[in-house]
C-alpha cells in the first residue's frame, strides 16, 4: 500500500468532480487535487437545464442510449457497461439525493435546483478529502523522470496520474500539449443549435408546434424527427436540435448556409397521402380547404402549407386537382427552406470535436500514448443530443477514469 499516488485531475467541472470523487473512494489514500482554472468550480453544472441540471435520460439500455451520442457512440456503449443511466441514479440515491422523471423521460433532481448537484458533489469530495484548488490554469503538460510535470501561470505541479477534464474547447491551442503525447485533436465546432431562416415567411407563425415532423438535411442522408417549433427567427425544437448536433460537422462545411426539407406528416409517404386526399376530395368535395383541415396541423399553419401550395383557402376540395394536387402533396412531404445562420439554445451549447477517442481506451479511459494520463468529459469528441446525455457521459468517463488502473505507469504504485 502506498499512501503517496498523487492524482492531479485538472478542471472542476462535471466531469472533474465525478472523477476525484471516484478516484478517492477508488483510492482512499491517494492525494487528489482539482486544479480548476477560474474562481468557480461546477459553473456549467449551476446554469444547466435552465437551472435545474437535467442529470441524466432515462435510458436503461446501453445500446440505445448510446445512439443518443452523434459522436462517441461506440466507444460510449463500452463506458456504459461500467457506469450507465441507473448507475448514475443509484449513485445520487446513495448520498441522499432524490432524482425524479419527467414524461419526456429526462431525469433532475426533485429539488429542481442544480445547487443540489452541486452540494452533493462539494460534499463528498470534502468528506473524502479531496482538494480543490482555483484559480489553477493547466497550461502545459509534459512527463519527466517518471512523473506528470503541470505547468500553471509560474507554478510547476508533480503528479504520478493526470485526469484531464476541462470540457469543450472552442479552441484547439488549449489541446497543443495533448498533441506532444501523440494525441490528435479534431477541431471543434459547435453543436445543438438552431435555425435561422431570415428570408422565410413561415417565421410569422411563431409558436406553432408540429409533434412530430421529420426533417432533413438537402443532398444529404441527415434527418431527424421529433417535435418541431416555428420560432421569430427560423426553427427550433427536438427535431432540429438532434438534426443540428448528428450534423455539427457537415453544417459546419457548408457555413450554416443549407436548405431543409420537412415532411409536416412525419412519415407519411406520397402514395398513401394522395389516397388519403383522393378520400378527402370524395368525402368533403364541396367543403372550403380552409375549413377542413385532415391532417391535425394548426389552422394557422394549414392556410400558410395551402397558400404555399398556390391554392386559395377558399378554394374547394373538389377544385384541388392536377398542378396544385401536385403541388400540396409536394408541400406537406417535401416543404423546403432555406437556414443561413445558427443561434444557440437557450445559451446550452455542446462542443463536438477535442482529443480524439482513437487515442483512448474507453475501458479505463486512459491514453494510449502515455500510461498514467486519463481523459473524460466534453475535452473528449464526443457529445450528446440534449436530455441529458451530455452529462451522462461526463459521469460514466469521470467516474471511469477516477478507478486510474494499475498499468498506469508512475513512480509510485497505487494503492489498490
Ligand atoms: C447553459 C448550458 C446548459 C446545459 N444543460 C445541460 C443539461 O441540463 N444536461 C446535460 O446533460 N448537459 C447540459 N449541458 C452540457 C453540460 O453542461 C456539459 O456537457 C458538461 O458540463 C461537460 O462537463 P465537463 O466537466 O467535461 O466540462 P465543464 O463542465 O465545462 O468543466 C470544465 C472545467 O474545466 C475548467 N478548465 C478549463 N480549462 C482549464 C485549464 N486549462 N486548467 C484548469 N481548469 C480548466 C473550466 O473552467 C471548467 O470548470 C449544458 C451546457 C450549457 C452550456
Amino acid at each position: 500500500m502506498s499512501s503517496s499516488l498523487n492524482i492531479a485531475v485538472v478542471g472542476g467541472g462535471a466531469a472533474g468532480f465525478f472523477a476525484a470523487i471516484s478516484a478517492k473512494e477508488h483510492h482512499p489514500n491517494a492525494q487528489v487535487i482539482i486544479y480548476e482554472k477560474s474562481n468557480k468550480v461546477l459553473a456549467k453544472v449551476k446554469v444547466s437545464g435552465g437551472g435545474r441540471c437535467n442529470v441524466t435520460h432515462a435510458c436503461f439500455d446501453n445500446k440505445e442510449l448510446s445512439k443518443f451520442y452523434p459522436r462517441g457512440t461506440n466507444q460510449l456503449r463500452k463506458a456504459f457497461e461500467q457506469f450507465n443511466a441507473q448507475s448514475t441514479i443509484d449513485w445520487f440515491k446513495k448520498r441522499g439525493v432524490t432524482l425524479e422523471t419527467l414524461p419526456d423521460n429526462c431525469i433532475f433532481p426533485k429539488s429542481n435546483s442544480s445547487q443540489t448537484i452541486i452540494d452533493c458533489f462539494e460534499f463528498e469530495a470534502k468528506r473524502l478529502g479531496v482538494r480543490v484548488q482555483q484559480q489553477t490554469p493547466i497550461n502545459d503538460i509534459h512527463f519527466e523522470n517518471g512523473r506528470f510535470v503541470l505547468k500553471s501561470l509560474e507554478q510547476e505541479i508533480f503528479a504520478d496520474r493526470v485526469i484531464y477534464t476541462t470540457g469543450g474547447q472552442p479552441k484547439v491551442d488549449s489541446l497543443r500539449w495533448a498533441e506532444k503525447f501523440g494525441h490528435t485533436i479534431v477541431q471543434p465546432v459547435p453543436s445543438l443549435f438552431t435555425f435561422n431562416m431570415p428570408n422565410e415567411p413561415i417565421r410569422s407563425l411563431m409558436g406553432i408546434v408540429v409533434e412530430p415532423a421529420l426533417v432533413r438535411v438537402e443532398k444529404t442522408k441527415l434527418e431527424a424527427d421529433g417535435p418541431l417549433l416555428v420560432t421569430h427567427w427560423g426553427m427550433s425544437g427536438p427535431a432540429i436540435l438532434k438534426l443540428s448536433a448528428f450534423g455539427a460537422r457537415i453544417l459546419a462545411e457548408n457555413n450554416y448556409d443549407f436548405a431543409v426539407l420537412v415532411n409536416w406528416l412525419h412519415t407519411k409517404k406520397e402514395d398513401v397521402l394522395r389516397q388519403d386526399l383522393d378520400r378527402v376530395k370524395e368525402t368533403n368535395a364541396d367543403k372550403k380547404i380552409s375549413n377542413y383541415n385532415p391532417f391535425g396541423l394548426s389552422s394557422r399553419l394549414w392556410e400558410y402549407l395551402v397558400e404555399k401550395s398556390a391554392i386559395s383557402v377558399d378554394a374547394r376540395w373538389k377544385e384541388v386537382t392536377g398542378k396544385a394536387f401536385n403541388k400540396l402533396v409536394n408541400t406537406l412531404l417535401n416543404d423546403r427552406y432555406e437556414v443561413k445562420g445558427k443561434t444557440t439554445f437557450k445559451e446550452e451549447f455542446v462542443t463536438a470535436g477535442g482529443i480524439s477517442l482513437d487515442g483512448v481506451d474507453f475501458k479505463t479511459m486512459e491514453s494510449r500514448h502515455q500510461p498514467g494520463l486519463f481523459f473524460a468529459g466534453e475535452v473528449l469528441d464526443v457529445d450528446g443530443v440534449t436530455g441529458g446525455f451530455n452529462f451522462q457521459a461526463a459521469w460514466s468517463t469521470g467516474w471511469i477514469a477516477g478507478k486510474v488502473p494499475s498499468r498506469a505507469s508512475g513512480t509510485v504504485t497505487s494503492d489498490e
